[in-house]
């Protein structure tokens, strides 16, 4: 439970509380495609369309404070879930309710088309990974499995702090694990830690995601001087999850983290680049199949994906929803696929 001070400050920064220990934020992208001025990586990726995306985490609560978080210093830490557990249906159906209600000046913006904005009241995305730690939710796969009855596709993103919540996944859309360091030194610097056994919490959550069939990918966040070194560290990690796909990201010197990192901790996308390029000379099996520049992102896919990068969301949904596992490539698509 979040204190009144913590709650006030969380809506200042135009958050909404859902219950309990769930929130609310609209992305930047999906305004920017609901004024017409593009759409996110993940679509270019993926073929997620960022305004009907809906960003939220079902617990704001999170087990490391890294460095390069956006969140305040006041943010919730906990290793352990405490206090109440909101209802799946509750925390979709208020959270789609105060998502619309946050998109509600758009109805009147000039650059906003109607077709636009009558599509974004149509949720078909969910994008776990707002603040906190969504996973920690001990209901995460009932959530899970209640979105994508609602025909609303899953990213779920984790620190990899709670493998045991990963062994209750049975289908996920897309799996992400954010690798925030090479080594296991740099790791407790970076993401400053709760965890004793983080490192080993990391490797476990890796284990994992190597033998899970749903679509994984492992995200890495530079943060130049910081992070971006030890390439050989980076393999090792990588080639333990084994993931469908990386993801190579720039830091942003936005919101808290201005606080720990200098604007030169930024990478420009050209060193982005320079660093995928240096890291994939390294990892044979991947190849570099996309790139945003405004996000100064790339993605790295596994050759065994067949250049099935983008997600068959009704082929998802046929699987999922008749109660078997999805496979990776079951699902996968070598084109842009509709979502309706
Ligand atoms: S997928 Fe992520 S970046 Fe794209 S609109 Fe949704 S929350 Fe924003």
């Amino acid at each position: 439970m979040l204190s009144k001070d913590q709650i006030q400050e969380l809506e200042k920064q135009q958050y909404r509380m859902v219950g309990d220990h769930s929130s609310v934020k609209v992305c930047g992208w999906t305004k920017n495609m609901l004024r017409g001025q593009g759409s996110c990586y993940k679509f270019k990726f993926y073929g997620i369309r960022s305004h009907q995306c809906l960003q939220m985490t079902s617990s704001m609560h999170c087990a490391n404070r890294c460095t390069f978080c956006w969140r305040g210093e006041k943010a919730p830490v906990q290793k352990e879930w405490k206090g109440k557990i909101d209802d799946v249906d509750f925390i979709i159906d208020n959270s789609e309710a105060a998502h619309e209600k946050l998109l509600l000046g758009f109805g009147g913006c000039e650059k906003t088309t109607k077709k636009i904005y009558d599509e974004s009241k149509q949720v078909r995305h969910v994008a776990l990974s707002l603040t906190g730690e969504p996973i920690a939710y001990p209901k995460i796969n009932e959530l899970l499995e209640e979105f994508h009855k609602r025909k609303i596709s899953t990213f779920l993103v984790t620190n990899a702090q709670y493998p045991e919540q990963i062994e209750k996944i049975k289908n996920v859309t897309q799996f992400y694990i954010s690798v925030d360091a090479p080594n296991k030194i740099k790791l407790k610097e970076i993401d400053q830690p709760l965890f004793t056994d983080f490192y080993e919490r990391l490797l476990q959550s890796l284990d994992l995601m190597r033998n899970a069939s749903y679509r994984t990918c492992i995200r890495l966040t530079l943060v130049k001087g910081q992070n971006d070194l030890d390439l050989e560290g980076y393999k090792q990690l990588i080639e333990r999850g084994d993931p469908d796909f990386i993801e190579v990201k720039g830091y942003m010197h936005v919101g808290a983290s201005r606080k720990f990192l200098e604007r030169d901790n930024m990478p420009m996308h050209n060193e982005v680049d320079d660093f995928t390029k240096r890291l994939i000379d390294e990892l044979e099996d991947y190849e570099i199949v996309s790139e945003h520049k405004a996000s100064r992102v790339l993605c790295l896919m596994h050759k065994r994906m067949n250049g099935k990068q983008y997600i068959d969301f009704s082929k998802f949904f046929e699987i999922v929803n008749s109660g078997k596992v999805a496979e990776a490539l079951d699902y996968s698509s070598e084109k842009i696929m509709p979502n309706l």
